[in-house]
């Protein structure tokens, strides 16, 4: 029997942002497809996002705006401000017409995975998708893959796309350990939801900066609520890894000092229901495919949150893998070549620090904060605006393929 999209099996580890991406386009396809998700459930959790540029126009050509734009976050802009909540400077979205800090496209990480996983039950198509499983052994030929799942069975699959994230297991079991792939970039950061505090300003993204240390209290689309992200600047620590007691006593000694809404978003640690917390590192393959078995989103290419295009990656990265595979079926082989050409120019942009990487962001004195905010209200003067856009916005001249 000849290979068509309707008779090829694909087999899709995680179910984020770039497994369920990429899982929606292959459906449309008339591709058979099985999601392995290694939690009990959808997992909540995360800030705002942008789509910018590529993202943007992907999400429009999935036929997400629609969806997209039920959930959007009205932020007013950037404010950074003292321990006293009076600002050190603003940048607002008007500013920067949209392409500053703050995007005029902005959903949470939560609730645009919603709105994927929404299309994807409307998607008449052959899915299977399974929560609480994942892969624990790979075995492939020429043919395809062989899987054997945690639950015990063991199925076999044209092909593997390895989307489970900065610490995949896909990865790891076919490419090599972690290590190999990853550079830490020195520090750590958390997300989670409070309750809007009273001191935060409502629509903006506040952020309050400390030495080696930073929260930020950025809009949920729930006006009840906010999201609180904290960025750590400090040695890597494999012990932290999995031990939710260590990373909170870290966040609270290294936020001792802060003052503003810190004490009352911190006294929120332990109860928030979508706490994440992970170390800072860049993702760097020398290949995304090893035969069958193929990566995309974090697992390939994280540049860390930092970069603050890790979502546009995730579906930009999508939109290529499922388009080239579409595009030969019968030819997988050939598909996985053009997806790495394709993708590979668009990572090289979209994993650039804007503002150089955490040492910069987070200075170790007050006299490097005090410089730091020197240099921000410097970019927020007419002359420096285009400088800081396009800094925000590196993936602007890409050109996407149409499928
Ligand atoms: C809860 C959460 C909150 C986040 N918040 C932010 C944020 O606020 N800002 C930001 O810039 N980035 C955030 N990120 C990272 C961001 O989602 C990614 O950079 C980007 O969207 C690329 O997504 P991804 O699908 O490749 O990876 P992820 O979003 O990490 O998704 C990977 C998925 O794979 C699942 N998984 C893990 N291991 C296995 C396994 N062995 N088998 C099967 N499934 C597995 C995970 O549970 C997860 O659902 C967050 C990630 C998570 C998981």
């Amino acid at each position: 029997m000849s290979t068509t999209a309707n008779t090829l099996r694909i087999l899709i580890a995680g179910g984020g942002i770039a497994g369920n991406s990429v899982a929606l386009q292959l459906l449309r396809a008339g591709i058979a497809v099985t999601v392995v998700e290694r939690a009990d459930s959808p997992r909540p959790g995360g800030q705002a996002v942008d789509l910018r540029g590529p993202s943007r126009e992907v999400a429009e050509r999935m036929g997400l705006m629609e969806g997209i734009t039920k959930h959007l976050l009205h932020e007013k802009g950037m404010s950074i401000v003292k321990a006293d909540g009076s600002p050190v400077y603003r940048m607002s979205m008007e500013m920067f017409d949209g392409k500053g800090p703050v995007a005029d496209i902005e959903i949470t990480r939560g609730d645009l995975n919603d709105v994927l996983l929404t299309e994807l039950a409307g998607t008449a198509g052959d899915l299977d998708y399974r929560y609480g499983d994942w892969i624990e052994t790979i075995d492939q030929d020429s043919e395809g893959v062989t899987v054997g799942f945690h639950s015990g069975t063991s199925e076999r699959y044209d092909l593997v796309i390895g989307a489970d994230g900065v610490h995949s297991r896909t990865r790891k079991l076919v490419f090599g350990p972690e290590e190999q792939f990853t550079t830490y970039l020195g520090g750590y950061m958390s997300f989670y939801t409070i309750p809007t505090p009273a001191g935060a300003e409502q629509d903006w993204m506040s952020m309050h900066v400390v030495p080696r240390a930073s929260l930020g209290v950025r809009p949920d689309y729930d006006p009840a609520t906010s999201k609180a992200i904290l960025t750590l600047r400090t040695e890597q620590n494999p012990a932290l890894r999995g031990d939710i007691a260590a990373q909170h006593k870290l966040i609270r000694d290294m936020l001792a000092e802060a003052g503003w809404v810190v004490p009352e978003a911190l006294s929120h640690l332990e109860t928030a229901e979508d706490f994440y917390f992970d170390e800072l590192v860049r993702v760097d393959m020398p290949s995304l495919f090893q035969g069958r078995v193929v990566l995309l989103g974090d697992s390939g290419f994280c540049g860390s949150p930092m970069t603050g295009t890790g979502t546009a990656m995730a579906i930009v990265g999508a939109y290529l893998l499922a388009g080239e595979i579409a595009a030969t079926p019968a030819d997988l082989d050939a598909a996985l070549v053009r997806y790495q050409e394709q993708v590979t120019p668009f990572l090289d942009k979209a994993k650039e620090i804007p503002g150089g990487g955490i040492q910069l962001m987070l200075p170790t004195s007050k006299i490097g904060l005090k410089m730091m905010q020197q240099v921000g209200r410097l970019m927020t003067t007419k002359l420096f605006r285009p400088i800081m856009m396009k800094m925000l916005d590196s993936t602007q001249d890409y050109v996407l393929p149409t499928y």
